[in-house]
């Protein structure tokens, strides 16, 4: 067996040591690029029978990925190395939007220091239908999606709404499970974090963090596409409306 590709996850993690270091390679005799090459092998996404290959996730790979992600810069002037079609993506995230790419690696780091994301199951919501995560990555989609079914948080969020006196109904597009399906659906409605995981850092969960939507919306929150898996509900409000204009000019 060789060595699993690298994930978005892992160029990311790199990419963000790598704009630490002022875009300049991580050596192998380097410290830091041993403590990453550990927290790389630590990662839950490929499985215990890659932890075998000796090579997989070396300081001397992560070392050589370095360079990589450097090469592939649209500024960089020499010779470029072989990196590949992520590794130029992930360096391309990080030219555009530095910070937020900083905010994601951080938070993938936290939560794997906690231990937390350790212990979340693979989630439907990681890939899209050709098996590309977004631009978060699998490991905070994993995680966002995993921290919003909490039963307890739902529960909290839907008492706060009878007290308030307001309808369980989905926020885009008024979806009421009730209304439609009886007391079967009484009482059912889904909860959506507002904020995504990657920009507001693993805090603790508020209740005006959440949003009410209809199973369906909340899917299309979450589907991966055009190289994200989360929206607000006032953006997929926007796609709902640009939908029906569009059908209504055809
Ligand atoms: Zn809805
Ligand atoms: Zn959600």
């Amino acid at each position: 067996m060789r060595s699993p590709d690298w994930t978005w996850d892992e160029l990311l993690l790199i990419c963000s040591r790598v704009v630490n270091n002022d875009w300049a390679q991580l050596r192998t005799y380097q410290q830091p690029t041993h403590d990453l090459a550990e927290l790389l092998r630590s990662l839950p996404l490929h499985g215990d029978a890659a932890r075998d290959v000796p090579e997989f996730r070396s300081a001397a790979s992560i070392s050589r990925k370095s360079a990589d992600l450097i090469t592939s810069r649209h500024d960089y002037v020499g010779p470029a190395t072989r990196g590949g079609r992520l590794t130029k993506l992930v360096t391309e995230a990080f030219v555009e939007r530095e910070a937020e790419m900083l905010l994601a690696a951080q938070a993938i780091e936290d939560g794997i220091a906690s231990g937390e994301l350790h212990l979340i199951p693979e989630q439907p919501d990681e890939v899209d239908e050709n098996g590309v995560p977004a631009a978060e990555g699998r490991l905070l989609t994993r995680w966002a999606t995993f921290r919003e079914r909490s039963p307890a948080l739902r529960k909290r969020k839907i008492a706060q709404a009878r007290r308030l006196g307001q309808p369980l109904q989905c926020s885009v597009c008024a979806f009421h499970f009730g209304e439609r399906y009886g007391r079967l659906g009484e009482g059912y409605i889904e909860v959506h974090h507002v904020h995504p995981l990657h920009l507001s850092g693993p805090r603790e969960t508020k209740l005006e963090d959440l949003a009410f939507l209809c199973a369906n919306c909340h899917r299309m929150c979450h589907r991966v596409h055009g190289g994200a898996s989360w929206r607000t509900p006032a953006a997929l409000r926007a796609e709902l409306e640009n939908a029906v204009q569009r059908d209504g000019a055809a």
